[in-house]
């Protein structure tokens, strides 16, 4: 009977040990956790995103389009605009649960070159939720030949426009999962310039995304 007893909990012991030490996976374009595993959505995807009340209307349609791109590749939905109502929280992204595009009118003074930033958690390999801030203090933002928005930052009015719709496909790739990927004419790569209209996905996107959706 202690023999028995024995056996069975060094099965126990050994079940609770693979449970904690999951399969390192090929990283595919994809951040991954500490285990070495890919973090998406998996089966969770569609992803709802909800439009903060600081984006205008005239912004909506290149989000709409950016969320199509990544569709398009995976063949499904990935990412559900919310449109109306929007979202009238406070323009300060935080851990809630939501997954909330905001348009920034503050950036931090030390990170005035990033366009935008995408914070995302996640528990174990699975997202939980995805914040896209776009920096509208220090950017023009433009979309189809039009200026949408003004910078804030009263010395970067006259600066370079930043197409819309390519910044926030880069950011939804966050949203999805993607890390940076630098060359081979990736939208993840980790910096646009003004004027780049980067709003097709390369090869190597579409590869990626291919791994986890
Ligand atoms: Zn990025």
């Amino acid at each position: 009977m202690w023999k028995w007893l024995g056996t069975a909990l060094v099965l126990s012991i050994a079940l609770i040990v693979q449970a904690c030490a999951p399969k390192s996976q090929e990283d595919c374009g994809f951040v991954q956790n500490v285990y070495g595993e890919r973090i998406s959505w998996k089966s969770d995807a569609p992803v709802t995103m909800q439009l903060h009340s600081s984006i205008p209307d005239s912004m909506v349609p290149a989000i709409l389009r950016a969320a199509e791109t990544w569709e398009r590749t995976a063949g499904r939905k990935l990412i559900n605009i919310i449109q109306y109502p929007r979202y009238s929280g406070p323009i300060v992204p935080h851990k809630d649960g939501q997954n909330i595009i905001y348009l920034m009118d503050t950036w931090e003074s030390n990170r005035a070159s990033e366009q935008g930033r995408t914070s995302v958690y996640w528990i174990g390999d699975l997202i939980k939720e995805a914040d896209i801030r776009l920096n509208a203090y220090d950017f023009n933002f433009y979309w189809n030949n039009q200026r949408l928005t003004t910078a804030v930052n009263p010395a970067r009015k006259t600066s370079g426009e930043v197409n819309i719709e390519a910044l926030v496909l880069h950011e939804m790739g966050h949203v999805l999962g993607l890390k940076h990927k630098d060359g081979a004419g990736s939208v993840m790569a980790t910096y646009l310039s003004s004027g780049d209209d980067r709003v097709n996905l390369a090869e190597v996107d579409s590869s990626a995304l291919q791994c986890e959706y």
